[in-house]
């Protein structure tokens, strides 16, 4: 972490997967690449035969030989200390649509720590070693929501995903200004990593179906899993010390609509396509990092959740997916752009 990047609170990490199969098929050549498996520069050419590349810094960048572990270990496990002192966290997967985000948010979510576990699942192991080892008590609870065309839907609650249910509405916490609550929103007490992977994978094969029913992209639409932690310490001279946590683990939607400069309105909306919380982000981030005096949260559902968790005392995360090969250096090249701005100012 940059003592620059500590001021601010936001660390900016970019992700670069490997090629997939149709980029090697389509022998899309290699423009995007890293220092190694991990470092903090990342070298692009608009074309291999380039003798000269641009060369971009971020906190941290992953290369395509990096692996799940290796994310958690530098990205998640500093954060989770954070929200076990009792502060709140977020971490963002953004990017267009097919560049890993949500492998690296979820990934295989059969196990909690295998190989191939994402953010999520390995989180809530480390939770749980961690909580079990103290003697202090505790309570970890979880929700799960999909934000799609500003609409919320919980993605734990047990009815059909399809049918549009009870509306889901956000109010504000008159005791506590700035902290949203969801009316209405299942938030499950659990008591294992074990409990949350069978709960995640119900959650996340309903964003699935109701994808495929509604004929709806997933790829439009903003995941939030949410877990709060409870920790009660009795202090040396005898007291009892609540400490509340939050953690945010944000797959976003594809940022392939959002435009170069996150100002290409227009073409977005003409396609119907303008997604509303994606570029309130953006905006909100801006803010913050430049210190503004008003910071848009109320302006989308997403930042509206995720008010008391951006800004103030806590931490924030975003990771960067890209691809690296050419045809997509496109959409990349706007990813490192979102990205830069979030951290540079
Ligand atoms: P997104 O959620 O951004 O649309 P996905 O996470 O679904 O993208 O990734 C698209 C495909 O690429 C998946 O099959 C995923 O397993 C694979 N993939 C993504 N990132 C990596 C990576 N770092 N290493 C190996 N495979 C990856
Ligand atoms: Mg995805």
């Amino acid at each position: 972490m940059s003592s620059e990047s500590k001021e601010t609170n936001i660390n900016v990490v970019v992700r670069v997967r490997p090629r997939n199969q149709k980029e090697i098929r389509e022998n899309s050549p290699i423009v995007i690449s890293t220092s190694g498996v991990k470092g903090k520069d990342l070298h692009v050419k608009a074309n291999p035969s380039d003798p000269q590349s641009k060369t971009y810094s971020f906190d941290k960048v992953f290369g395509p030989d990096a692996d799940q572990q290796m994310v958690y270990d530098e990205v998640v496990a500093p954060i989770l200390e954070e929200v076990l002192m009792g502060y709140n966290c977020t971490i963002f997967a953004y990017g267009q649509t097919g560049t890993g985000k949500t492998h690296t948010m979820e990934g295989d979510l059969t196990s909690c720590a295998g190989k191939d576990a994402g953010i999520i699942p390995r989180t809530l192991y480390r939770l749980f070693d961690k909580l079990e080892k103290e003697d202090s008590e505790y309570s970890v609870r979880v929700s799960f929501l999909e934000i799609y065309n500003e609409e919320l839907r919980d993605l734990l609650s047990p009815d059909d995903p399809t049918v549009p249910s009870v509306k889901l509405k956000i109010f504000e916490d008159m005791n506590r200004r700035g902290s949203n609550e969801v009316q209405g929103m299942e938030k499950i007490l659990v008591n294992s990593a074990q409990d949350v992977i069978t709960i995640l994978q119900k959650g996340s094969n309903k964003r699935q179906t109701a994808a495929t029913k509604m004929n709806e992209a997933s790829s439009r639409s903003h995941c939030i899993f949410t877990i709060t932690v409870h920790i009660k310490e009795t202090t040396s001279d005898g007291e009892d010390l609540l400490k509340v946590g939050k953690l945010n683990l944000v797959d976003l939607a594809g940022s392939e609509n959002v435009g170069r400069s996150g100002a290409e309105k227009g073409r977005a909306k003409e396609a119907g396509m303008i997604n509303q919380s994606l570029l309130t982000l953006g905006r909100v981030i801006n803010a913050l990092v430049e210190k503004g005096l008003h910071i848009p949260y109320r302006e989308s559902k997403l930042t509206r959740l995720l008010q008391d968790s951006l800004g103030g005392k806590t931490k924030t995360c975003i990771v960067a997916a890209v691809s690296p090969a050419k045809c997509n250096l496109e959409e990349s090249l706007s990813t490192l752009d979102y990205a830069h701005r979030a951290k540079n100012i």
